[in-house]
């Protein structure tokens, strides 16, 4: 979509003056403020209601620029890691790198390592090019609501804090960006599964994807919401011991989430229930399953179960969803693997309430 230029300039002079303002990627819309400004970031986490604990990711124009955020040139093998996968920049890879000395403390939450992209939005790319620092910037809502992937959605969530929201039309991944810390001396470690799939990092890095998985003991987070320490990770569906801010209660709407193979679920449900399903599901006749019928909403996110499209419209669902007056909201699970490992994370995370999986 393509941004007018009067749009473009108010957010370059809300960014110069220290606001926050809403911004597309191809991931999800960010809240995005002047990375190298201390009180704008503040605001970032004061407008979210994030904890300081939780660091923020960094956004910068090109490659030339990553001395902004990073400190460059990086060490020997750092820098053969981070140029195994350079042409996936601009593009929904998030990297750990040491942090350069421009960055105030409060965005790595007063770790000495930053996360840093090039996100491949035209409208993101177009607002970096006009700035001369870089951009922090977190998913537009509030902290542990479900991400937004259109401008409106950003309106809905922060409307009332921010003045400037930039419309780039809906994201095209619809999930966050995918989190390697490059600066563990065991290799690459993937620390948040996203919207490039782990595997396919695995085989850029020729590594064993168990290795790019890998992790310790899981360290309580100081937000409690903590795993429950008895949980391994791999069933937690939590990976990267060393990545801060991953709540276990995130990604949520107001209406409880519960995960259709669930053992916990009602077996009656009383009052009006939603149904999101990943495929198509149709009897024979080509009529909706019975099931379905007890379901006052029912959504079918892809017609063929293809989890590119699953993903891209899971949060939008979700909080359309969100608005009907519902007493839960029943979603699909699918198969851990690609993008359905993103996918599985959220759901998990999203449906926490009930201390399921
Ligand atoms: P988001 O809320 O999508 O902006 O995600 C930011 C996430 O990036 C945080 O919740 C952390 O998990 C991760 N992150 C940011 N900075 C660092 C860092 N220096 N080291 C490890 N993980 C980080
Ligand atoms: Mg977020």
């Amino acid at each position: 979509m393509q941004q007018d230029a009067d749009a473009m300039r108010r957010a370059v002079e809300a960014l110069r003056r220290g606001e926050a303002i809403g911004l597309p990627t191809e991931t999800v819309y960010g809240l995005a403020a002047n990375a190298w400004d201390e009180a704008a970031c503040r605001r970032i986490f004061a407008i979210k209601g994030r904890p300081a604990t939780n660091p923020l990711i960094v956004h910068v124009a090109d490659r030339s620029r990553l001395g902004e955020g990073a400190e460059i040139p990086a060490s020997g093998p750092v820098r053969e890691r981070l140029e195994q996968v350079a042409d996936l920049w601009p593009g929904p890879l998030t990297l750990i790198l040491p942090k350069g000395q421009n960055v105030p403390s409060i965005v790595t939450a007063g770790r000495p390592t930053v996360a840093i992209r090039i996100p491949a939005h035209p409208v993101a790319l177009e607002l970096l090019a006009c700035l001369p620092f870089p951009l922090a910037a977190p998913s537009a809502n509030r902290s542990t609501a479900v991400s937004p992937t259109s401008a409106a959605d950003v309106r809905e969530e922060l409307g009332d804090r921010i003045d400037v929201i930039l419309d780039g039309g809906p994201c095209r991944y619809g999930l966050e960006s995918t989190i390697v810390s490059l600066v563990d001396p065991d290799g690459p470690l993937l620390l948040r599964h996203g919207a490039l799939s782990a595997e396919f990092l695995a085989n850029r890095w020729r590594m064993p994807l168990s290795l790019l998985l890998r992790s310790g003991a899981i360290r309580p987070s100081s937000e409690g919401h903590a795993p429950p320490s008895d949980v391994p990770a791999a069933k937690s569906g939590v990976v990267g011991a060393a990545a801060p801010g991953q709540m276990r209660l995130h990604y949520a709407p107001r209406t409880p989430v519960w995960l259709a193979d669930d053992p916990r679920l009602p077996s009656e449900r009383r009052g009006r229930w939603g149904r999101i399903r990943f495929r198509e599901a149709t009897s024979s006749g080509g009529m909706p399953v019975d099931a379905d019928r007890t379901y006052a909403e029912t959504r079918v996110l892809s017609h063929d179960g293809d989890p590119v499209e699953i993903a891209a419209s899971l949060y939008a669902t979700l909080r359309e969803l969100d608005h009907r007056m519902l007493e839960g909201i029943v979603v699909d699970t699918c198969a851990e693997a690609g993008i359905g490992r993103a996918v599985m994370d959220r759901l998990r995370r999203a449906s926490a309430n009930h201390g399921a999986s």
